[in-house]
């Protein structure tokens, strides 16, 4: 019996890192997935690397792009018979000192790290099943512990996690559970891009995370989204879900 099996899951973000690896966790343990993302290539290789015994079908999407969000959840339902879970995990990065900050920066951090997970969780709720419902948002160490250099990525992060207790709090007459889960430092394409690090930035920070116990690999993060979307977390909700290795003590 695979912890999964039967259950529906709607996964957005589902073409590199950690949103791979979490469609890949999860139909090994049986779970039917919907997989979506802007990048097709992206979608594509991932679906080339589940080996089930679940499923995965997978859809281009802009999870900023209202109409495009309302109609890929209607699909998702409708091609997997309904949603149980919902993974927000699409998400992007910028690092850059406040002096260079813009608006333009600003504005595409909220509207992929915010506004699309909003929207996914508006949309998906008109499926998800009361009492067994989950629904797990990507938010991030960067949520609740300052960061140089992160300032905007941080500030979308955080109203992800505000978002996510507040939701929780919302649904709980429902008995849909929301959990929050906040990566540390975890090695993908968004941590390897060459403005990750910009020159002169102060790597002091991310030093010290990576000498205790180094960045996670992607399927550390899936393995605990795997989790978190379980009925092994039955009683877990409206708490953020730290796993970083420590980096918050
Ligand atoms: P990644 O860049 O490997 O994956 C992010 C995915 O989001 C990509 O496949 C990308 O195409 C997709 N995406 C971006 N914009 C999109 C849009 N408008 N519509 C649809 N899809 C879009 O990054 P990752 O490291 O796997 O990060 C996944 C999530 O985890 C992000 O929300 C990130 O902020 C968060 N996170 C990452 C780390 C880390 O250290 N890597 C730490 C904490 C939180």
């Amino acid at each position: 019996m695979n912890r999964y099996d039967g259950v529906k899951v709607l996964l957005t973000g589902a073409a590199s890192g950690i949103g791979r690896a979490t469609a890949i966790r999860l139909a090994t343990e049986g779970a039917a997935v919907y997989a979506v993302d802007i990048s097709e290539k992206g979608l594509a290789e991932t679906a080339g690397a589940v080996t089930g015994p679940g499923t995965v079908t997978t859809r281009p999407v802009d999870v900023t792009d209202e109409d495009a969000v309302i109609a890929a959840v209607a699909d998702a339902a409708a091609t997997l018979g309904g949603i149980d879970v919902l993974v927000n995990v699409a998400g992007v990065h910028k690092t850059t000192p406040i002096e260079t900050l813009t608006v333009a920066d600003l504005n595409r951090l909220f509207s992929v790290n915010l506004v699309g997970t909003a929207l996914f969780c508006r949309e998906s709720l008109k499926h998800l099943p009361d009492r067994t419902g989950v629904i797990v948002n990507t938010a991030s160490l960067s949520a609740t512990q300052g960061n140089p250099f992160m300032t905007a990525y941080s500030a979308s992060k955080g109203a992800v996690l505000a978002f996510s207790l507040s939701l929780a709090a919302e649904l709980a007459a429902r008995r849909i559970r929301v959990v929050p889960i906040s990566p540390g430092a975890v090695d993908t394409p968004l941590t390897r891009a060459s403005d990750m690090f910009p020159p002169g930035l102060d790597l002091n920070y991310f030093t010290k995370i990576r000498s205790y116990y180094g960045a996670a690999d992607p399927e550390m993060i899936a393995a605990a989204i795997a989790f978190a979307g379980s009925s092994d977390a039955a009683y877990y909700t409206g708490a953020d879900f730290r796993v970083d290795g420590g980096a918050h003590t």
